[in-house]
């Protein structure tokens, strides 16, 4: 999954929002921000960007709904009347596309790339030392070149049910590095929301789709370990959204209807992109 081209961010002010002067209309860069019943975020692509919007507040009972294409707009919904308005902190950063990365031979498959879709075998134990653990170092290499905060080891060509992830998107961070071996959902939550999401293999769009707000997963890790966890927020859609592609689900199977027209064109771009990739491979027919 990846995340922020732009990015909003708890960690340091540049947008410092309370209901003195959320009204204003506040530009950084192509963004402005004004206040209606809905605390709405217009954002135009001003460098023709598709715009992905990653949110994390830091102060809890704000959430986002909705992204729309170029010329993005997106609502930060307050969910309590008690919530304060949340310090942000808008970064543009544009998804990367790292050619050949350093320590690794691996590289991120796009759509329609049919090992997407094909099926992900589980790791037998005596493999998790070995070819495991070399596959998670290796996918990590890959997800922080091209500024992902999340992959599954289909994307780059491995068929097999593991995924990294690192919801800060920073290798600094490297607290926040999560391989899960063999993943299954034990437990979801009822209530769900909708989010926008892009995906690597997707370069160059987004769009908003309905995830489960908890999830409790049992996993492997690396050393065999057998062990139960609970994701919530943002850690659960990246979560299920890489756990979709180890069953060959794409966030495209599941966008909000109002989103589906919009990719189309950018879906269509990437189909021929691939064809045209493959013919290049081929030897000149004789
Ligand atoms: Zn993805």
């Amino acid at each position: 999954m990846s995340s922020h081209i732009i990015r909003i961010e708890s960690r340091s002010a540049v947008l410092h929002l309370n209901k003195h002067n959320a009204e204003e209309a506040i530009s950084i860069g192509p963004v402005v921000w004004t206040q209606a019943k809905m605390h709405r975020l217009a954002f135009s692509a001003a460098r023709g960007l598709p715009l992905k919007v990653h949110c994390s507040f830091s102060s809890a009972g704000y959430s986002t709904i909705g992204a729309r294409g170029p010329g993005v707009h997106f609502a930060v919904r307050r969910r309590s009347r008690r919530a304060h308005l949340p310090r942000m902190e808008i970064v543009l950063e544009e998804e990367v596309d790292p050619g050949a990365v350093a320590g690794t031979d691996l590289r991120v498959l796009r759509y329609p790339h049919p090992l997407l879709r094909a099926p992900n075998a589980e790791f037998e134990k005596s493999e998790l030392a070995g070819e495991a653990r070399k596959l998670a170092k290796e996918m990590l290499l890959v997800m922080y070149a091209s500024k992902g905060v999340g992959l599954a080891a289909p994307q780059v060509g491995v068929n097999k049910r593991l995924m990294v992830f690192n919801v800060e998107g920073d290798s600094k961070a490297w607290v926040h590095e999560t391989v899960l071996v063999n993943p299954r959902i034990i437990a979801t939550s009822k209530a769900s929301d909708v989010e926008p999401e892009a995906c690597l293999s997707f370069p160059g769009m987004s769009g908003a789709v309905r995830r489960r707000e908890w999830v409790k997963v049992e996993a492997y890790k690396l050393n065999g370990k057998k062990f139960k966890v609970k994701y919530e927020g943002w850690k659960a859609r990246v979560f299920q959204h890489e756990y979709d592609h180890l069953d060959g689900v794409l966030y495209i199977d599941r966008l909000e209807e109002e989103d589906q027209p919009e990719v189309q064109q950018r879906l269509s771009e990437l189909t021929e992109e691939y064809m045209a990739n493959m013919y290049k491979g081929q030897e000149p027919a004789l």
